[in-house]
């Protein structure tokens, strides 16, 4: 049953204890976890966001040529399908507005406060106390924290970037209304986001330096428009909707979230459309420069049918020689050439592995967060950590970020809190957080398996953790789902 319809018919649902709950994050992991409350009546619950509005990632980021790689009919709920995306992949500005829609739609969107960033979690006497950096307070049964993982940009250690004279700016800090019309641009850094920013820069330009310290593999993706009348055929029969997303779900879990995890056709089939694709470049000696050395997929694969074209415009150029400094005029390279510049782009990614951060988190006469997470982040089946009672994460360590569409993850974890919730409110438990011993194993257990996995064939990626292990998931969607669905209560320690 939706929430939409009527809030207190869903209310009504839940006949046990009415838990507080707080969320702290509204990208889409927040909004999937607010309509999981809502539709099961727990509608007492705050949001806390610190930006001005919702979307995460999607809201952060608005640099040229953004768009989301992921088919939009599998980036979206399932349960809240639109009948009106208008490409197969769409650009970030519409994807922010289906998650702001459905928030609205799901009485999710009025629980929010925005402008309100966690500083800190405490555990005492029952329950989660939050303070936020504007000195404000809240206190909940539940806490559960939604606050995403490619959030903090990544600064290069680059000599000299102050002291350029034009503009510097990251891709999650990009400005509004920025020109750069006519200019002379770097982009330093060719994973998905530098990638996606080549060929819009190359229309306005006049001259784009992609900066490339590490090939990437690229699989062509053309991005059909939608016509007006496949659009009409959804409205007027729903389940066609449905039917895309479950279509376009099989597709991709089958292709990447089988190719990542082991070896064998799919693995191979995506490293052939890779060659295929880097073979469409005439001219060898720059077929050789965007040439990689390891295993597609290592790294997140990249999707673009776009680059390849792009980077062969008149006014592009592919810059291999590493970076030396920058100096006022520009970037200055290994051998010495200096490229002069107005805007420099970083396009050089995200610090992944810090879930949560810099929020603390303690529980009294317990863990730290500081302290259990000093080797990495590490939790029990992505969801919650031993030590930290009635305490829930979604897209937490582990979560399957390179295998599946994160709207997908989030909807199962979200599930699988408010499962539990109801299981409080049924008057089940009062507390209860993994076993330490469990959480070892299932971490032992995830390491043993990353032996097969794509992203441990050697490169360098943001999946990887401090100690080279990726932080992401070794096994199928379909264990995931299974895993979340069924929790092993003898895992808990439940009191
Ligand atoms: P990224 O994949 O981490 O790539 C960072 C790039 O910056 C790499 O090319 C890296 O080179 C380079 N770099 C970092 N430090 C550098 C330095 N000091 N000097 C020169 N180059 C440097 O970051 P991203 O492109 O922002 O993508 C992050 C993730 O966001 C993606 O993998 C994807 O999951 C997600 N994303 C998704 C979409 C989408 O459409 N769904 C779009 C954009 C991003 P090395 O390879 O040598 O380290």
């Amino acid at each position: 049953m939706g929430v939409s319809e009527s809030e207190n018919i869903s209310s009504a649902a839940v006949g046990g204890r009415k838990p507080r709950i707080i969320v702290i994050g509204m990208g889409l992991s927040g909004v999937a976890m607010g309509i999981r409350l809502m539709e099961a009546g727990f509608s007492d619950f705050t949001a806390y966001e610190k930006a001005e509005d919702l979307g995460g990632t999607w809201h952060y980021n608005f640099y040229p040529g953004l768009r989301c790689d992921v088919p939009s009919y599998y980036y979206q709920y399932s349960f809240s399908p639109s009948t009106n995306w208008s490409h197969r992949f769409c650009g970030g500005p519409e994807i922010k507005q289906y998650y702001i829609d459905t928030a609205k739609k799901y009485h999710v969107y009025e629980r929010i406060k925005f402008n309100s960033g966690v500083k800190h979690a405490d555990y005492k006497d029952g329950q989660w106390h939050i303070e936020l950096e504007n000195g404000d307070t809240d206190s909940a049964d539940f806490l559960i924290a939604a606050c995403g993982i490619l959030v903090r940009p990544k600064y290069p250690d680059i000599p000299g970037l102050d002291d350029f004279d034009g503009k510097v700016l990251h891709t999650a800090r990009w400005e509004k209304d920025l020109d750069l019309k006519d200019l002379n641009v770097a982009v330093i850094g060719n994973g998905s986001t530098g990638i996606q920013m080549i060929k819009p820069l190359t229309d306005i330009c006049k001259k784009v330096y992609s900066f490339q310290r590490t090939p990437q593999w690229i699989v062509p993706v053309p991005n059909r428009k939608y016509t007006a009348v496949g659009k009409k055929m959804q409205q007027l029969f729903p389940p066609l909707s449905k039917f895309y997303y479950y279509g376009v779900r099989f597709v991709m879990e089958r292709m990447m979230g089988v190719g990542v995890i082991r070896d064998g056709w799919a693995r191979r089939n995506v490293a052939r459309a890779c060659q295929w694709n880097l073979n469409s470049i005439k001219d060898f000696a720059l077929r050789k420069k965007l040439t990689p050395d390891y295993t597609p997929m290592c790294k997140r694969l990249v999707m673009s049918s776009e680059f390849y074209p792009a980077i062969q415009r008149p006014n592009a150029q592919l810059v291999t020689e590493h970076i030396d400094h920058v100096e006022a005029k520009g970037i200055v390279t290994e051998d010495g050439k200096l490229h002069e510049l107005d805007v420099i782009c970083l396009a050089t990614g995200y610090y992944a592995a810090e879930h949560m951060l810099p929020m603390t988190m303690a529980v009294e006469n317990g863990p730290k967060l500081e302290d259990v997470w000093k080797g990495g982040p590490r939790a029990y089946r992505t969801v919650s950590m031993p030590g930290f009672p009635n305490f829930f994460m979604v897209m937490g360590p582990n979560s399957p970020v390179g295998n599946i569409s994160l709207a997908s993850v989030a909807e199962t974890q979200s599930e699988h809190i408010t499962n539990f919730i109801k299981m409080w409110s049924d008057g089940k438990f009062e507390t209860l957080a993994p076993k330490e011993e469990a959480t070892e194993r299932f971490n032992k257990d995830l390491v043993e398996n990353m032996k097969d996995t794509v992203w441990t064939t050697g490169c360098a990626s943001w999946y990887l953790d401090e100690s080279g292990v990726p932080v992401s998931w070794p096994w199928t969607a379909n264990k995931f789902r299974d895993d979340l669905k069924h929790p092993k209560l003898y895992e808990y320690e439940i009191s």
